[in-house]
């Protein structure tokens, strides 16, 4: 692994690094937290939460407020990760932005829109490349952050369907179709503090962060209540994404795998990191202003449909329990009729039988009644018994023959 430039705090120099570099960095720096990560102690894991041992729940150390935690706490959370599970989990990956905004802690948009004056807005980010269907977005860190940059991943979860509608339509289609696709599902990641200690727990539960890493520690100490989903910085890059700017550089990956360049799953094949030219032709049109009314609405709108589609496909459901029903009567009719036709067909046959039987019968005393007839009038004539039966026997053998 390539080595970087490291300041006096021993943090990685992220700034004035090209879109490669600066990638290459972030994926140190999150090695690194991982490592470090695995050697801490005292995390509220799934087993601690789930299993409530005294003597685990007070390894974990205090409240701020200066207390232990109690079981009491434990099970709070428990009912705040089902409730987050229940919010967010669809069948389906990703959260759309309208989702993502309107469920945010209002401070987090503020400072998202650098309407904060304390230092901790943001007021800069750069697209600088697309990983497949991730778009790697770098944003400067507030003026208060100890850091530098952010590397704040969005990959588009309605991509292939995006893809399959792009292909062959024309350039006006295609833009509609991105449109659609940045503000639909999406998977986020960012490298800071405030996304790792705050947020991707709830992420991780809700389908929607960029794994891994997933997040399986509570965060007991940072929000136990489990409020808000993204750090300002993703609120930031995802509404920025929302400006035609640069949704017009994602629909130009997409068109590119469309035609199938790049087409496939290495990352190595498909990342692509833009010039200084293209990242600062795409600055110029910006969309930073995230509003979390609009959507709160949109989303409320969005719930609704969904509700509507779920109340349609019950009564679908019902209509169609109703046709099956019938069709289950029908097919019960038809088969008594046929059980009447078999029924019927059955006695025809044993009644032919009987009839034919009867014919053979018939048949049978009839020859032998002529056969007594014939040996009796040979007997008559003055012929032996024997002669008269080998006289039959010829009789009927000459009929034969004929
Ligand atoms: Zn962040």
């Amino acid at each position: 692994m390539a080595d970087f430039e490291k300041d006096r705090f021993g943090r990685y120099v992220t700034q004035g690094l090209s879109p490669k570099q600066f990638d290459k960095v972030f994926d140190t720096i999150h090695q690194d937290r991982q490592k470090r990560r695995r050697q801490k102690a005292r995390q509220l894991t799934p087993a601690v939460l789930k299993n409530k041992n005294l003597d685990e729940i007070l390894k974990l150390g205090k409240k701020q407020v200066g207390t232990f935690f109690t079981i009491d706490d434990l099970k709070s959370f428990e009912r705040n990760r089902k409730q987050v599970r229940k919010q967010y989990t669809g069948t389906q990956t990703g959260i759309t932005h309208a989702q993502l905004v309107a469920n945010s802690r209002s401070i987090d948009v503020k400072r998202a829109n650098n309407n904060v004056d304390d230092g901790s807005g943001i007021t800069s980010a750069a697209f600088k490349g697309m990983r497949h269907n991730v778009a790697l977005i770098d944003v400067t860190a507030s003026q208060r952050s100890v850091h530098k940059n952010h590397r704040v991943e969005i990959r588009f979860e309605t991509w292939d369907e995006a893809l399959e509608d792009a292909a062959g339509n024309d350039v006006g289609a295609q833009q509609r179709i991105a449109k659609k696709m940045v503000k639909d599902r999406v998977s986020v990641n960012c490298n800071c503090g405030r996304y790792q200690y705050w947020y991707r727990y709830i992420a991780t539960a809700g389908n929607f962060t960029i794994a891994p890493p997933k997040e399986y520690v509570y965060p007991k100490l940072k929000n136990p209540t489990l409020e808000g989903v993204a750090c300002k910085h993703i609120i930031h890059a995802l509404t920025r994404m929302q400006g035609s700017g640069w949704q017009s550089r994602v629909l130009m990956t997409l068109r590119k795998n469309a035609a199938g360049e790049h087409y496939g799953d290495d990352p190595k094949k498909t990342t692509e990191y833009f010039t200084d030219d293209e990242i600062k032709r795409l600055n110029r049109n910006r969309k930073s202003q995230t509003n979390q009314r609009a959507a709160r609405a949109e989303f409320n709108r969005y719930q609704a449909r969904l509700d509507a589609l779920a109340g349609k496909l019950k009564a679908t459901d019902k209509q169609q329990l109703t046709k099956t029903r019938k069709q289950l009567l029908k097919a019960r009719t038809i088969t008594q009729k046929e059980q009447a036709r078999r029924e019927a067909a059955q006695r025809k046959l044993e009644e032919a039988t009987a009839e034919r039987d009867a014919l053979k019968q018939q048949l049978a005393d009839t020859l032998i009644m002529q056969k007594q007839i014939f040996i009796d009038a040979q007997v008559m004539a003055g012929k032996t018994p024997e002669q008269a039966r080998r006289a039959y026997l010829e009789h009927v053998k000459s009929k034969l023959g004929n």
